[in-house]
């Protein structure tokens, strides 16, 4: 048998065993409204009006086509302005040019725009439970939060929370795994953490001041000037495709993996009347965009940390791991900063209850099948 004959004949083999057992009465499409999924949001009515334009207004934290995050942003709205066939047109606002950048929670929930793209982390002087939402120091994975949002509970709580600010939130993609941040001297032992002056916010940066860091919250544009001049000793970021653009390289030289922020997740929040007032069309259009948007964003962020990581080597930047003794104490820190939380807040213990046995489950199994193979590879 030549290799052509071979191929004809295993590929009709192949074909044979796959439509075994087709008989007459299963020949039949697949009825989806079956699907055990929730019924709440079923098409009951074409509700489209293709002549009358419906307008969204959706103001960003970022500025215009910032890499990645913005560009993905309008991606989803030009996508949904395809799908909708124009029907429904999502007007895009920078930072600063409708609302200030970390005014869009205030201005969404009070019906000045319709919706915003920013991070759940920002409002968590709103509500401390609020920083949960974006993921945790040594907590989840860009995978295992969206498993956790989707279909373990996450995005219940999320809703029930945001609901009483009159929001919506749906998941507006991932950062990935973040890195642990550029120093100007390397960090040998625990000792080198203490009094080092480092723009780090969130948990993370409350995991540090329990480590003996001073955090320091700056602007975006006044990081790499402080870095240089010694203001800071260190800075985070996001990954090395972001990070390289900030140029931190060349003030910082020792860039540390990191586990403050392993897959920091973003918003995409609907004030809740406005959403609630769309056809049913649209809010399907939006929920199959935004999670086009979510996963283009997680696996983009990817495909250029990739890419930036390999520029970085060529410009001899000295990648580093924190020392054994930092990451022990920032575990202690954090059990710390938890139980702290937990008990200033019902709403952060209520929310984190969810998320550590999320995180209890999930560590076992990716323990048991992506450790093993990663360390093996
Ligand atoms: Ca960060």
């Amino acid at each position: 048998m030549n290799r052509r004959d071979f191929l004809a004949t295993t590929t009709t083999a192949s074909l044979a065993l796959a439509l075994s057992g087709c008989n007459q009465s299963n020949r039949q499409a697949i009825d989806y409204s079956k699907h055990p999924q929730k019924k709440d949001n079923v098409i009951k009515a074409v509700n489209i009006n293709k002549n009358k334009k419906t307008v969204i207004k959706l103001a960003t934290s970022w500025p215009a086509h910032y890499p990645i995050i913005g560009t993905n942003v309008e991606k989803f709205a030009l996508r949904v302005n395809q799908i909708s066939g124009g029907s429904l047109d999502i007007k895009l606002y920078p930072k600063n040019t409708l609302v200030p950048a970390l005014a869009v929670f205030d201005a969404c929930s009070s019906g000045q725009i319709d919706a915003f793209h920013s991070g759940p982390y920002y409002w968590k002087g709103k509500n401390s439970a609020f920083s949960l939402y974006s993921g945790i120091p040594f907590g989840l994975t860009a995978e295992e939060i969206n498993s956790w949002m989707l279909y373990g509970g996450g995005m219940e709580l999320w809703r029930e929370d945001y609901a009483k600010y009159n929001l919506h939130p749906f998941v507006g993609g991932n950062t990935n795994i973040q890195m642990g941040g550029w120093y100007r001297e390397p960090i040998k032992s625990l000792a080198d953490m203490q009094g080092l002056k480092m723009r780090i916010p969130g948990l993370g940066g409350e995991v540090f001041a329990k480590m003996g860091v001073n955090p320091i919250l700056l602007p975006a544009g006044e990081i790499y000037t402080s870095l240089e001049r010694g203001v800071i000793d260190a800075t985070e970021w996001v990954g090395p495709a972001l990070d390289i653009m900030m140029g931190f390289y060349k003030v910082a030289p020792y860039y540390y993996s990191g586990w403050h922020e392993p897959g920091s997740i973003l918003e995409l929040t609907f004030n809740k009347h406005s959403f609630d007032k769309l056809a049913l069309e649209h809010q399907s259009i939006i929920e199959v965009a935004s999670s086009e948007l979510n996963s283009n964003m997680t696996h983009e962020f990817h495909h250029e940390n990739i890419k930036a990581l390999q520029k970085l080597n060529e410009l001899n930047v000295t990648l580093l791991q924190f020392p054994k003794d930092v990451t022990k104490e920032a575990k202690r820190a954090l059990s710390e900063v938890i139980k702290e939380q937990s008990s200033k807040s019902d709403d952060f213990a209520r929310v984190y209850a969810s998320v550590e046995k999320h995180l209890n489950l999930s560590k076992e199994w990716s323990d048991t099948s992506l450790r093993y193979f990663l360390n093996e590879r």
